[in-house]
């Protein structure tokens, strides 16, 4: 079995591991990534075909107010646009009356998107990271002391580190990862009771050759308490060129298949933009609860962000060789992509706090 020392060992190639690595870099220190899938984002993932527009299947908004964010990408130069709402809405109130247009109001706080996609962070913050230093498909199951070490075993490698830092979500982590020494109760009790931001969700985007719905006054903006889509924008690129609506799906549909699934989402498009909306190039869709490295099912009920942020998920662990990370760490903005930078921001200063002690 292949064997590997290093200092700062890493689990997890989403948006805090890498922005972790990134930070620790930068002071010189450096850290070894270990990513189950067999690519980099994590719960960030832009959908890329030739002539389509890159399609957000994760994390797509971001405000000013996550200025963790807004600063990172200013440092990585990178350029957002704002998320087109147009003047009116389509709003379903009820099953029971027609869909209504409804006069949107002014914006003060509008949601913007990362320009070209969302990866282009993921993929900016790993120019500054060696691809030896990151390896995919290891999927990590136990970690163990020995001595003044953690010894971290994957399917086929092992790996020995002086610090390890999970950036899985917490849930994931209680339930997947096997630890030989048990964490103190009050934390694995808020382990499990950690809800994994968007985990259940379903995303789906439709591409079109022409942006039909801002004729006539309309927009790609619906509303929907009736579903199955109750919230769906235009998802157009940023030079707008390439058309795009894409919402979210709701997550009970997860057993339908992709076709059960299109036929619900056309049937609904066709209320509000008649048989325009069976033109469509491309359907695409994600459905969160099946990816193993973001979603695995509560053992009991777990309400939206619940415990997000907790000050338990904050504390280092086995003498302040174990720590934990992720967005849902962060003590803002948990949950969002804004979390993950600021986890991977405060997870940095331990580490580098603690090497300038040693
Ligand atoms: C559908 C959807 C829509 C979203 N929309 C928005 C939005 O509009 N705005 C916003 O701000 N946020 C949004 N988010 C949330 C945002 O995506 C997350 O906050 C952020 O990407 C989390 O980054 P992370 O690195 O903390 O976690 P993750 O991205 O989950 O990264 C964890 C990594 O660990 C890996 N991993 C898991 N298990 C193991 C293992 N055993 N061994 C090794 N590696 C492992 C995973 O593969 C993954 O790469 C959305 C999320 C989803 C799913």
């Amino acid at each position: 079995m292949q064997q590997k020392e290093t200092n700062i060992l890493i689990i997890g190639a989403g948006l805090t591991g890498l922005t972790l690595a990134y930070r620790l870099r930068k002071t010189g220190l450096s850290a070894h990534i270990l990513e189950a899938r067999n690519r980099i984002g994590g719960r960030i993932e832009t959908l890329r075909k030739e002539d389509i527009a890159p399609l957000e299947m994760g994390a797509t908004w971001l405000g000013k107010k996550h200025t963790a964010l807004v600063a990172l990408l200013d440092e990585l130069q990178l350029d957002v646009f704002e998320q087109k709402l147009g003047d009116r809405a389509i709003y379903e109130p009820i099953s029971t009356s027609p869909p209504q247009l409804v006069q949107l109001p002014p914006n003060d706080a509008p949601s913007f998107r990362i320009q070209h996609g969302s990866d282009v962070l993921i993929d900016a913050l790993a120019k500054h990271i060696p691809s030896s230093k990151v390896s995919l498909n290891q999927q990590v199951i136990a970690i163990e002391k020995q001595g003044d070490k953690l010894v971290v075993n994957t399917q086929d490698a092992i790996f020995i580190a002086d610090k390890v830092v999970s950036t899985l979500p917490p849930y994931l982590f209680a339930k997947t990862i096997q630890l030989q020494e048990a964490l103190p109760d009050q934390t694995r009790a808020i382990l499990q009771q950690t809800h994994t931001w968007m985990g259940e969700s379903i995303k789906v985007a439709l591409t079109y050759k022409t942006p039909f719905w801002r004729a006539k006054n309309i927009s790609g903006t619906i509303f929907s308490n009736v579903g199955p889509i109750p919230e769906m924008y235009d998802h157009s690129n940023v030079e707008d060129d390439k058309y795009a609506l894409k919402g979210f799906l709701n997550g009970v549909y997860f057993s339908l298949s992709k076709a059960e699934r299109l036929a619900l989402v056309l049937k609904q498009l066709r209320k509000y933009f008649g048989t325009k909306a069976d033109d469509y190039l491309t359907y695409e869709e994600k459905v969160w609860c099946n990816e193993p490295f973001t979603f695995t099912p509560y053992a009991s009920h777990v309400l939206p962000h619940q415990n997000n942020g907790h000050p338990l998920l904050r504390q280092a662990y086995w003498d302040g060789r174990l720590f934990l990370a992720g967005s849902e760490t962060a003590h803002l903005f948990p949950g969002y992509m804004d979390g993950a930078v600021r986890s991977a921001n405060f997870v940095a200063q331990q580490l580098i706090a603690s090497m300038e002690k040693a």
